[in-house]
This record gives C-alpha cells, sequence and structure tokens, in this order.
C-alpha cells in the first residue's frame, strides 16, 4: 500500500508543464514545456500586426493561437501569475522592437463586482508588471460603469461597448499614455476606452495587449 502511495506521489512531484501536463526538464527554469515553447514561439507577432482601434494602434507580441489561448486561460481564470508576468515581458519586448515610448500606463477597468466574482484582475496585474519592467507609473484613468457581460458575440460586444467606461478625472496629462488590455479581438473595447480618454483630454494613447486575433 505504501508503496502505491508513494508511486503515485513520485508521479505527482515532477512539475509539469501547466499547458500540456508533460513533465518539465528544468523546472526552476521553466514556465513551460519546450514543445509548448515552440509552439508558442510560432505565435509571435511581427511589425506589420497593428490593430487599429478607433482612433488608436494596438501592438500585441503573440497571435491569438489556440495555444496562447490556454496560456490566456491559466493566466486569467486560475490565477496563474507566472504566466501573467511572461505576457507582460513579451509585450515589453515588442514595445521596445517597435521603439514606442510611452509615460503613463493606464488599463482597461474591470467593473467591481467582476474583480469580488473572479478574484483577479488581469488587465490591472499586467499594467503593474509592466510598470515594474519599464519604470513607468501606472495611473487609474478609466472607471467601468457597468458589468460587461464577456459570453456574448463579437457583433453583438461592438454595440454593448457603448458607455461602459468613464474617465476617472478630467486632468490633462502631457506625454503618451499606454492602454494596457489582455486580448484584442474587434478592437471594439480598446476603441471605446481610447473615445473616453480622448474626450477627457488626454491627447496621445497607444494600446497594448498580449496577444491579438488576426
Ligand atoms: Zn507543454
Amino acid at each position: 500500500m505504501l508503496q502505491i502511495i508513494q508511486k503515485s506521489i513520485s508521479l505527482l512531484i515532477p512539475p509539469v508543464c501547466p499547458v500540456c501536463e508533460k513533465n518539465l526538464i528544468d523546472p526552476s527554469r521553466e514556465l513551460i514545456c519546450r514543445d509548448c515553447f515552440q509552439k508558442v514561439s510560432l505565435s509571435f507577432a511581427d511589425e506589420k500586426h497593428v490593430k487599429p482601434a478607433g482612433r488608436i494602434p494596438v501592438y500585441f507580441p503573440f497571435i491569438y493561437t489556440e495555444q496562447v489561448k490556454r496560456m490566456m486561460h491559466l493566466f486569467k481564470f486560475e490565477n496563474f501569475e507566472s504566466m501573467g508576468r511572461f505576457f507582460a515581458q513579451a509585450m515589453v519586448s515588442k514595445l521596445e522592437e517597435l521603439s514606442i515610448d510611452f509615460d503613463i500606463i493606464t488599463y482597461i477597468p474591470s467593473h467591481p463586482a467582476r474583480i469580488r466574482e473572479k478574484g483577479s484582475y488581469p488587465t490591472r496585474f499586467l499594467a503593474m508588471e509592466i510598470s515594474r519592467m519599464s519604470g513607468r507609473p501606472v495611473k487609474e484613468l478609466l472607471r467601468a460603469t457597468r458589468y460587461k457581460r464577456s459570453q456574448i458575440s463579437a457583433k453583438d460586444r461592438a454595440k454593448n461597448v457603448k458607455d461602459i467606461f468613464e474617465a476617472v478625472d478630467d486632468m490633462e496629462i502631457e506625454g503618451t499614455i499606454l492602454l494596457v488590455d489582455d486580448v484584442i479581438t474587434t478592437g471594439s473595447t480598446m476603441a471605446e476606452a481610447g473615445k473616453v480618454l480622448h474626450e477627457a483630454g488626454y491627447k496621445r494613447i497607444v494600446g497594448i495587449t498580449a496577444a491579438g486575433k488576426v
């Protein structure tokens, strides 16, 4: 009996890849296994991958492939923070690669009810990590006015984003604002957030997300 327990424990002990559950070769240095890393490398977005969202350009380091989607799910819904750090690092690298400078970081806000329900705040987490890596401050410039349902079609979502944000204050800030979100699909959320910021007097806004649908 003990042997069986010992066996099942030793089967559990080697840390596994959170994406595919294969054993990691070097768990102290690997977040995901080499196969998964290779696959995610194939999802790197190149320079021409920029999505316009209203008046703001949105850049992203990864194309939203199945692999990236699984990793994003681990970060957003299973509180896998090291995955979030991995994404933030890739976002900072993308901004450096494109020589995009910014002065203040802000993020797509979640409604307080949603934060309570999910127990996490992925966009703020990414913004804080980007801040730590870039040395630029985070400011909460937007507030969510209502609880946006996430399980609706893209077409309905475009209609549904109207008036979901308001500016926290109308103070004019000189310099470029980096607006952070996790994934860009239709771009309607980023466009709406950009519009509200423009109306509040913020002039230069650049968007960054971890992944984008192309
Ligand atoms: Zn794997």
